[in-house]
């Protein structure tokens, strides 16, 4: 049994004052937060009002053209001063993530890197990504085509807390390193890991117009954001995806939707169980089970299913559970009140239905007042609400299959698409068993990271997982608009003088018929 720690104790008010005075907000209204570790008291945060989000915008969009004038090369520079920063800072700013979430430090610690690689990806390839490109025009030579990708203006960050530097920050960077401005409104919980950042994104020479932070209830400030922004980037639960989506679709705004998943993991028999099992722990545990793309489903085949079983929850017993900022903690705790009962509801509701726990299934107020411990279930039957709807914490089911086909079929019986993993040694089968998989990506014998962290390829949802991808060039181009101009010389495209309509439609068709031949 661990002692609990005092939270308070943990973050000097000095620094809370410091970051609370980076909000937005001119009223005397604040919000108070509490520490998952031990529920105690963190900070008032301050809140913005309507006419505080309405000042935000107005000084972010005052700034645009002059942030999207400094060109790609230079804004650059500052994400990459930005990238040092972070990893200069990452003590401190673990610290921060650990008292508010509840988190392990090596996952508070993941979060910093996937900051930094973001804040470099985008820094180094923002001016390439972003380059006009020439296009071939209806006619070679006589129709140039150039294709320029224009920032849309100030971009609306709505995050949530689970992962609060990581989702507060990579889709914000992509569309500053665009051009556009922010405003951003982390989640009530985590709103100085937030700050944090913001701090050191101004230290980086960022302008404080071009990322602002704001904060408020939900409904209400998210709601003013999307009412005044020409993209909303929404990261949280699909219930919320669709409202979000709804408002933007009212302005006729562009929306990218970053939603939940209930994603599936396949241990073919030919996998190396060690790994499978290694990367079943990370997949299904990392930040207690409260990540979009871990594995609530874990699909095994049927000859190996003993096997891996026993390993999986062998190795499930062994993890190490506690609260605090020491490194030795390998499972912390659940970030609230509320996500103890949810987890809680889903495990009971399985067990009274008839599924089996065969480890954890219990709360762990010793650890932490909302800590739970890691949950294997076996037998998860249709209408247990763990069968399809996303826990959002450390509980998974195993499932045995016969064969390739059925697991796929399985992995794709959901109305979410985030992320899936396959196992096996043959890489090649691997490969071709995951792209049937209906998800944004899957990791070929890794957990999430393979994919995650490989910030040049896109990452997104299908179906109720989200619109739309953020990370390499499309994770950009989105808060882009494009425009294309044509340069047409030599010849007009109406019919030439003395030419009767009827003449120039029978023209057309040769020159048409010519140009497939000529694959022009
Ligand atoms: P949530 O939808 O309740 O809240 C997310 C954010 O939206 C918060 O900042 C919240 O204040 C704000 N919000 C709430 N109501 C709003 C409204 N009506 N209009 C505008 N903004 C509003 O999500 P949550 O429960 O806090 O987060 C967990 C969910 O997020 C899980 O479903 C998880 O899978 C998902 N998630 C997805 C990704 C991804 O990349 N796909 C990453 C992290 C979390």
């Amino acid at each position: 049994m661990t002692a609990h720690v005092s939270a308070a104790r943990l973050l000097p008010a000095a620094t809370v004052d410091r970051l609370t005075a980076l909000v937005s907000a001119t009223s005397s209204a604040t919000q108070p937060t509490f520490s998952p570790l031990d529920a105690s008291p963190l900070a008032e945060v301050p809140q913005s009002s309507t006419t505080d989000i309405q000042h935000a915008f107005a000084a972010a969009r005052a700034l645009q053209p002059s942030w999207a004038a400094l060109g790609p090369r230079a804004r650059g520079r500052r994400l990459l001063e930005f990238h040092d920063l972070v990893l200069a800072h990452q003590v401190e700013l673990a610290d921060l993530i650990v008292v508010e979430t509840g988190k392990s430090r090596s996952d508070a610690v993941e979060e910093i890197f996937h900051v930094a690689l973001t804040a470099r990806y985008y820094g180094e390839h923002a001016a390439r990504l972003l380059r006009s490109e020439r296009r071939p025009g209806i006619f070679p030579i006589l129709t140039r085509v150039d294709v320029h990708h224009h920032p849309k203006g100030v971009v609306a960050v709505i995050s949530p807390w689970n992962y609060p530097l990581t989702m507060g920050f990579s889709d914000g960077l992509a569309a500053l390193a665009a051009g556009n401005t922010v405003v951003a409104k982390p989640d009530a919980q985590t709103t100085l890991t937030a700050l944090a950042g913001l701090e050191l994104l101004r230290r980086a020479g960022v302008p404080d117009a071009a990322w602002q932070i704001v904060a408020g209830p939900g409904p209400e400030a998210g709601g003013a954001l999307i009412d005044a922004a020409d993209h909303v980037c929404f990261t949280g639960s699909t219930a919320t995806g669709r409202t979000v989506a709804e408002r933007a679709g009212r302005r006729l705004i562009g929306a990218s939707l970053e939603l939940g998943g209930k994603n599936p993991m396949i241990v073919c028999a030919d996998a190396d169980l060690d790994a499978a099992v290694d990367g079943a722990l990370r997949g299904c545990f990392a930040n207690a089970g409260q990540l979009c793309v871990s594995f609530e489903r874990i699909y095994v085949a049927r000859e190996v299913y003993p096997a891996f079983r026993e390993r999986f929850v062998a190795a499930t017993r062994a993890l190490r559970l506690s609260a605090g900022l020491a490194w030795d903690c390998e499972v912390g705790t659940l970030t609230s009140e509320a996500q103890l009962t949810k987890v809680t509801a889903a495990v009971e509701d399985a067990r009274t239905r008839g599924a089996t726990v065969l480890v954890g299934g219990r709360a762990r107020p010793d650890i932490a007042p909302w800590c739970f411990e890691p949950t294997i279930l076996e037998g998860v039957r249709p209408g247990m609400s763990c069968w399809r709807e996303e826990t959002f914490g450390p509980v998974v089911a195993l499932y045995p299959f016969d064969d390739e086909d059925a697991a796929v079929a399985k992995a794709n019986d959901s109305e979410h698409g985030l992320n899936a993993s396959v196992w096996s040694t043959d890489h090649r089968r691997a490969r071709a068993l995951a792209s049937r998989i209906r998800t944004g990506t899957v990791n070929v014998n890794e957990a999430i990271g393979a994919t995650f962290a490989s910030l040049a390829a896109p990452m997104g949802g299908v179906g109720a997982s989200g619109l739309g991808r953020r990370q390499g060039p499309e994770g950009i181009l989105r808060f882009t608009r494009a425009q294309s101009v044509a340069t047409q010389r030599g010849m007009s495209l109406g019919a030439p003088d003395g030419q009767s309509r009827e003449q120039f439609a029978a023209t057309m068709t040769k020159a048409l018929r010519l140009m497939r031949r000529l694959r022009l």
